[in-house]
């Protein structure tokens, strides 16, 4: 029998290291970016056009490369950051295993212009599919700039692949975000189809934040900071309040090199542990020193995890180190903050010190019949929006008490007959109580309806939103004084992708700069409720579903908004509330399971409970 087995040619050998290093533009960008970096460049560029699809350009105004270099720097395990094997436990630069280049030189059309500040010309080199078509010399300024043209242009299974130019280019932003978050002193700039998304000046963590995520820093971050001999741990984390329903802005360094550590992640939601619900998390910057020999980072192909020696050790550490930022802050909030005029806030009339707590009103009169259902149906106006706002809860729930306390007999008085069947009783004769702030139960002909009022309120404000975004026919609030709302880039493009159903629900928003919004008018039903969280939690709400359902848009923002909107199980009931959530539930066109699918409504009949007592 003949030999079978054959080397790979190097261009095949590429095409394949490329499909573990190079998924998606994204990945492309990260090393390029990281190139920059390891060669010294204060200033790197970064030009994008159909999110990545027909152009990656990076120029820095790094080292540069020779002649010699920059035709080397294609070739596989070529690199000019290590040279032995031992040399692998003392990495001090991003780079080091030589394949990023082959790789993506391999699949993609590759123009390189380079020079190095000692030589009067540079290099130009074009490559593609690893074969080299040109080279010669040519004027450029020093430092390098790469070119990426057309990615996975000879592998159709990849391009097919990749996702819409959103979510393409928001993986993009996010990469460019975690290379630019430790290295506040080099400035950054990222242009997509010619036009500039964000520009980032040299600074310290600290502004690099502000310019990235939040105006209002001070309001979310507090610092932390230890030195042991393990690990050198400098950063800021989020107050308490500020912690989110899902994961995005968890950030850890390890010697400026972004990971993702379960693990580590874990020291911190522990320490966390008493001051955020178990299903939120923590937002932080951690940047962590360590001596590079106490790691491996050569476990992962894109290097985003790594391998401590005492891995133990860090998790102690942080998590006291955490724990004890908290615990300044929660003594004196403004420990270690310089004062910084906030951004944030809307300005109070003239002669008003103080913010008015959030006042309801409740309607002891309603008529679920009335033509004008928006303006009287009136459970949704005693949601409280800010669930971790102790204080307003408290206010909410004094205001409601008080002005609800009518006579019983008035809130039931409703002339109408409801219409479904089972429960064919005129809403006077109709009997409702709450069972453990959860259920609301009332008799009917074949025995006791049980409604959970969470659910039952979720699928009638859901079907309420649906029809306002089919119809564009939202009712919005205006505020007297609009609202300013910072949001981070991703959700910057969240919005932007959201804006047109987010109005059509009532929202009257405008752009205000970059990453800013104004909200000027909210929907008239949740006319008491904050512009700014609310829209906030629409969108950390409808990233949460995303994961989970598979809706459509216009669904998927009616579901954010009801669930964000509706009231919660705990939540005391007046009678009449619970009469109102009845009768809308049985006027929705499915009544019986909630907009994610949860059974809402059930009989125990009075078969069942003569099993119980005879
Ligand atoms: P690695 O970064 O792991 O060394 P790469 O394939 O990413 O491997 O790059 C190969 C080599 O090309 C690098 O080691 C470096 O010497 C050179 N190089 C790449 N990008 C740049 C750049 N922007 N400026 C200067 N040199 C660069
Ligand atoms: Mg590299």
């Amino acid at each position: 029998m003949p030999d079978i087995i054959n080397l790979l040619p190097d261009s095949v050998a590429n095409q394949i290291a490329a499909g573990e290093v190079i998924q998606r533009p994204a990945s492309a960008v990260k090393e390029l970016l990281e190139n920059a970096i390891d060669a010294g460049a204060t200033d790197i560029k970064l030009i994008i056009k159909d999110a990545g699809r027909t152009l990656i350009q990076v120029i820095d105004n790094g080292s540069g490369m020779s002649e010699t270099d920059a035709r080397m720097s294609f070739e596989r395990h070529a690199t000019s950051k290590i040279t032995k094997a031992d040399d692998l436990f003392n990495i001090h630069t991003k780079g080091f295993r030589g394949e990023a280049l082959a790789s993506i030189a391999a699949i993609a059309q590759v123009e390189l212009k380079t020079r190095k500040a000692d030589k009067e010309i540079g290099t130009l080199i074009e490559i593609e599919g690893s074969e080299v078509k040109q080279q010669q010399p040519c004027s450029c300024p020093v430092g390098t700039s790469f070119s990426i043209k057309n990615l996975f242009f000879n592998v159709p299974a990849r391009r097919n692949f990749l996702k819409s130019d959103t979510v393409e280019f928001r993986h993009i932003m996010e990469e460019w975000e975690r290379v630019a978050i430790p290295h506040p002193e080099i400035s950054f700039s990222i242009h997509h189809n010619n036009n500039l998304v964000l520009k980032l000046d040299a600074g310290n963590l600290k502004q690099r934040i502000v310019s990235l995520f939040y105006q209002n820093f001070n309001e979310r971050l507090v610092p932390i900071e230890q030195t042991t001999n393990i690990v050198k741990l400098t950063g800021f984390i989020c107050k308490p309040e500020y912690a989110k329903k899902t994961r995005g802005e968890q950030y850890f360094f390890v010697n400026n090199r972004f990971i993702k550590s379960a693990y580590l992640h874990h020291a911190i939601q522990s320490a966390y542990s008493e001051l955020i619900s178990k299903d939120s998390y923590a937002s932080y910057f951690i940047l962590m020193e360590v001596d590079p020999r106490i790691i491996d980072i050569n476990i992962h192909p894109t290097k985003t995890e790594i391998k401590f020696e005492d891995e133990k050790a860090v998790y102690s550490i942080l998590r006291s180190t955490v724990k004890l930022s908290l615990g300044k802050y929660n003594v004196s909030p403004t420990i270690d903050f310089e004062q910084e005029s906030a951004f944030n806030t809307t300005p109070l009339p003239a002669g008003q010190h103080y913010v008015k707590p959030p006042t309801i009103t409740v309607n002891p009169n309603f008529n679920p019949f009335d033509s004008d259902k928006k303006q009287s149906y009136q459970p949704k106006e005693v949601t409280p929006s800010v669930l971790s706002n102790k204080n307003n809860w408290a206010a909410l729930y004094e205001n409601m008490r008080k002005e609800t306390e009518e006579p019983l007999q008035q809130k039931l008085s409703v002339e109408q007959p409801i219409t479904n069947n089972e429960t064919q009783l005129n809403k006077e004769e109709r009997y409702v109580f709450q069972l453990h702030k959860k259920y609301i139960v009332s008799p009917v002909k074949s025995g006791l309806m049980i409604i959970n009022q969470q659910g039952a309120h979720e699928r009638i404000l859901y079907e309420e939103y649906l029809s306002a975004l089919h119809h564009h026919s939202g009712a919005s609030q205006q505020s007297l004084f609009p609202q300013t709302l910072e949001l981070s880039s991703s959700d910057f493009d969240l919005y932007t992708e959201l804006q047109e159903e987010v109005k059509a629900l009532g929202f009257d928003i405008s752009l205000l700069g970059k990453q800013a919004l104004a909200i000027q008018g909210i929907p008239a039903s949740l006319a008491n409720q904050d512009g700014a969280v609310l829209l906030e939690s629409l969108l950390e709400e409808y990233k949460h579903n995303l994961m989970e359902l598979k809706l459509q848009k216009h669904q998927q923002v009616a579901l954010a908004l009801a669930r964000k909107a509706a009231i919660k199980n705990g939540q005391t009931l007046e009678p009449i509330e619970m009469n109102n959530i009845i009768d809308a539930l049985f006027a929705c066109e499915m009544p019986n399971t909630s907009p994610i699918g949860k059974k809402i409504v059930g009989i125990l009949n009075v078969s069942d409970i003569e099993k119980i007592v005879e």
